[in-house]
C-alpha cells in the first residue's frame, strides 16, 4: 500500500500538522487518492471521500515527532568523506521543521557554501519502540520506506563541530513522495540523481549497521514514536547542488523524491 500526506488547500505550509484545516492522510491507488480519517499506523478508517492526486497539494509523507539520521552506514562514503568506519552507530537528529514534500524547493542558504544531497532509504516507524532486544528483529515497528534527502551544508558540518546547523536548516529534509508498505526490507535500494544524472546508488546489502541493529542502538537512548523518520545512511557519491538544480532521490519500490534547488534571499 502506498500512504501520503496532502492539504486540499493551495498554501498550506509543508510542516503543518495533521490539525490544519485541508490536511489528511490518503491511500494512493493509481492517480486517486482514499481518504483516511488519521495516521495509517494508528486506528483509521477510509472516510469514502476520494481526491485526485493532481488536484491536492502534498505534504511531507510522514509526520514525525523526530527525524533520527545515521551518519556513515555506508563504508565507501565514510571512505569519501576521509574518515574512518564507525564501530557504533553514529546517530544525530534534523528537527522536523526541516521537512519539506514532493516537488518542494530546497532552500540554498547565504549562510552555507557547498550544499550537499544524501539520498537515502527512509524508515518510518509504526509502533512505540524502546529496547529493541538482542535477538529480537525490527520488522514489527517499522510501518514503511521512503526516499529522503538528507540535504547538508558541508561546509558548516565541518565548521560547527556538531551538525544541528548543517542538517537543520528549514527545507533540508525532503521525504515521500509515499510510505510504502510491504516491501521487501533486505533488497532496498537507493539511487541519487542530479539533473537527471545517477550520482549515489546503495542497498541495503551494504549497511555498515542493519536496520535492526539502527533500531536497536536508537532504542537504547530514547523512545521512537509512531510516525517517527530514521534515515538510514548515504552511499558514496554526495556532491554539491547549486540554485536551479533537480535532485531526485529513487528507492525501488517506493518512486522518486523530487526537488528544485531555489537561493535563498533574506531580507
Ligand atoms: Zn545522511
Amino acid at each position: 500500500m502506498k500512504y501520503l500526506r496532502f492539504s486540499t488547500e493551495p498554501h498550506t505550509r509543508a510542516t503543518a500538522g495533521p490539525e490544519t484545516h485541508g490536511v489528511s492522510w490518503g491511500v494512493l491507488e493509481g492517480d486517486r487518492i482514499m481518504g483516511l480519517s488519521g495516521a495509517p499506523y494508528n486506528g483509521h478508517h477510509a472516510t469514502g471521500v476520494t481526491y485526485a492526486l493532481d488536484q491536492v497539494h502534498l505534504l511531507p509523507a510522514c509526520w514525525p515527532s523526530k527525524i533520527v539520521c545515521v551518519g556513515r552506514n555506508y563504508a565507501d562514503h565514510a571512505k569519501e568523506l576521509a574518515h574512518d568506519i564507525p564501530t557504533k552507530p553514529l546517530i544525530f537528529y534534523k528537527p522536523p521543521s526541516s521537512l519539506v514534500a514532493q516537488g518542494g524547493a530546497v532552500a540554498y542558504p547565504p549562510d552555507v557554501s557547498r550544499l550537499d544531497y544524501e539520498g537515502e532509504i527512509g524508515i518510518v516507524i509504526g509502533k512505540r519502540l524502546r529496547h529493541l532486544g538482542a535477538n529480537e528483529s525490527s520488522r514489527e515497528y517499522i510501518f514503511g520506506f521512503t526516499c529522503v534527502n538528507d540535504v547538508t551544508g558541508r561546509d558548516l558540518q565541518d565548521k560547527d563541530g556538531q551538525w544541528a546547523r548543517a542538517k537543520g536548516f528549514d527545507t533540508f529534509c525532503p521525504v515521500g513522495p509515499v510510505i510504502v508498505t510491504g516491501l521487501d526490507a533486505a533488497s532496498l535500494t537507493v539511487e541519487t540523481r542530479l539533473n537527471g544524472e545517477v550520482r549515489q546508488k546503495g542497498s541495503v546489502a551494504q549497511l555498515i549497521f542493519s536496520f535492526d541493529a539502527v533500531l536497536r542502538w536508537v532504542s537504547r537512548f530514547c523512545t521512537l514514536e509512531a510516525g517517527d523518520l530514521i534515515a538510514t545512511g548515504t552511499p558514496a557519491g554526495v556532491g554539491p547542488m547549486q540554485a536551479g538544480d533537480t535532485v531526485e532521490v529513487t528507492v525501488a519500490g517506493v518512486g522518486t523524491l523530487r526537488n528544485t534547488i531555489v537561493k535563498e534571499e533574506i531580507g
